[in-house]
Parts: C-alpha cells; sequence; structure tokens
C-alpha cells in the first residue's frame, strides 16, 4: 500500500470515511435490513473468506471484524493477491526481501487477530502488477477457492454498486475479478476443471461485505477490540515512516502512538469505534 506516515494514516482507514474540521468521523451509514440471526456479530461456526490485494489492506479495513468473528468460533481464511513487493523507498531494499518481510508482517498481524497463518492463502502476484495478470486465469483461481472453502460470507473491495468504482491498481482488478468468480463460481460449466479434477462442486456466495466502499450501509462496533486492530496495523511495520523510507524492524513508540492516535480518530462514530462495509445478498 506505500505510505508516508501523514498520508498512511489518512488511507489508512479512510476509505468510506470523511473528514470533518473538528474531527474525523465515518461517514453516516444508513443500515441494510438484516434480521439479527444473519448479522455476522451474531454468528458462530461459519466460513468466512476474506479477499486482499495487499497483505495488510485486510487488517486495515477488516481487522476488528475478523478478530470478531475468529473469536465466535467461525473460521476466517484470507486470501492475498500480491506479494507487495515493490512498496519501499529504501534503496537498499530488493523486491526479495521486502516480499519475505511483507508476508511476516502479516502473519504478525493475523496472529493478533487469532486468525493462524495456515489460514493465509498467497497467490503470489507481483505487486502492481495484477491488471496485468490473465484474466480467466485469476477469475479462475478466485472461483476455484470459492468453490473449495465454500464461504457463508466474503469479504472483498467494492467495485461499485450501480457503478464501477475507481481504485488504484491491484485494488481494481482484485475488486473486479472477486465479484466475476461469483458468477463463475455458481456456474460450475465456467470452469468445469475444478470438478473434474478436484471434485469441487458449484457454489453460490450468498452475502459479500465490500470494504474501501463509499456506499456502507454496515457497521461492526469493534470498540472492545480496538486496541488489537490497532495492534494488528501496527504489524505493518515497514508500510510507514520511517520504515518506508529505510528499513527497521521495529516501530518506535512514538510512531506507535500516533498511528493510534489517527486510527481511533478515523474509526471513531459518536461513543463507539466502528468498520463499515456494503452488505450485499447476492441472487
Ligand atoms: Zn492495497
Amino acid at each position: 500500500m506505500r505510505k508516508t506516515l501523514s498520508v498512511a494514516v489518512v488511507l489508512l482507514f479512510a476509505c468510506a470515511l470523511v473528514a470533518r474540521a473538528d474531527e474525523a468521523v465515518v461517514r453516516p451509514v444508513v443500515p441494510a435490513k438484516v434480521a439479527d440471526k444473519d448479522r455476522i456479530e451474531n454468528w458462530t461456526g461459519k466460513n468466512v473468506l476474506v479477499f486482499t490485494p495487499h497483505p495488510d489492506d485486510d487488517t486495515f479495513m477488516c481487522a476488528g471484524t475478523m478478530e470478531m468473528l475468529a473469536k465466535h468460533g467461525n473460521t476466517v481464511r484470507i486470501v492475498i493477491f500480491t506479494n507487495d513487493n515493490k512498496g519501499s523507498k529504501d534503496e537498499q531494499m530488493t523486491r526479495e526481501r521486502l516480499a519475505v518481510i511483507r508476508r511476516a508482517e502479516e502473519e504478525a498481524a493475523c496472529a493478533v487477530l487469532g486468525i493462524p497463518k495456515e489460514n493465509l492463502t498467497w497467490l503470489g502476484y507481483e505487486d502492481g502488477d495484477l491488471e496485468y495478470a490473465n484474466p480467466q486465469r485469476l477469475r479462475g483461481e478466485v472461483c476455484r477457492l470459492i468453490k473449495k472453502y465454500r464461504p457463508d460470507a466474503v469479504f472483498t473491495l467494492d467495485p461499485g454498486e450501480e457503478y464501477v468504482r475507481w481504485h488504484k491498481t491491484d485494488h481494481r482488478m482484485a475488486a473486479n475479478i472477486t465479484k466475476d468468480a461469483f458468477i463463475a463460481s455458481e456456474w460450475q460449466l465456467y470452469y468445469p476443471q475444478h470438478l473434474l479434477d478436484e471434485n469441487l462442486h458449484g457454489y453460490s456466495v450468498p452475502v459479500a461485505y465490500y470494504y474501501y466502499t463509499t456506499s456502507p450501509n454496515y457497521a461492526v462496533d469493534i470498540t472492545p477490540i480496538v486496541e488489537d486492530k490497532i495492534k494488528a496495523s501496527n504489524k505493518h511495520v515497514s508500510q510507514f515512516s520511517p520504515s518506508l523510507e529505510k528499513y527497521t524492524p521495529e516501530m518506535s513508540e512514538e510512531t506507535y502512538q500516533q498511528l493510534r492516535a489517527e486510527g481511533l480518530k478515523q474509526m471513531k462514530d459518536r461513543d463507539k469505534y466502528v468498520e463499515v462495509f456494503r452488505r450485499e445478498e447476492l441472487p
């Protein structure tokens, strides 16, 4: 995600947020009508699949919700499209080394949330190049994972509701390809080899929760675990200055506190801290 400290904290929790002069607040949410039993806050024993373009977007946008789901006895699996191996300004850094660092940071963040590294699937695409992957093959990889894990909900980037929304590179592709894979998963003849080779049957994703949305309709109260989210987010040390410019594996207390303060501000909704999504029941 490549950020400086000042820009990072804005981007960090930001996409569904608007800033006012006196404080940053979460964009008002017109809540979707959801029965209590269908609210993810009440789920237990379910499977959830989270797609993320880079090994940090999931943490920044969904960490509190993922931790809550894991704590309630649900299985949270995360699919990471790219190795995020270009987002450093350190001229001593190499792509190979950065990929290793970013993987370790994601695993450390997930450990804070109670998600074991065995639940992470790395698709291994080069950072910034997801647009240039073969779309049919990429959709097939996503489709195969959906058929394999048969998630009760998918978390992914919002491709837009009525119109395609703009995303940065990698985010665009991740948003669109995941949504496309919902259809390809339902109709097994899109990728019949999944059935022939692995006995993976067609599957219809029942509901999606889109992050990086401009039209949230679902807020998850993460107040009791917000400090865990801060801790997990700050495991992504190399994404923030000064480590961004000259890599160091440790984050100073001063940087931690700065990021914490900005993060809390961005997630604040009156007396709560929230993560927001656009919830869509799929036909
Ligand atoms: Zn990203």
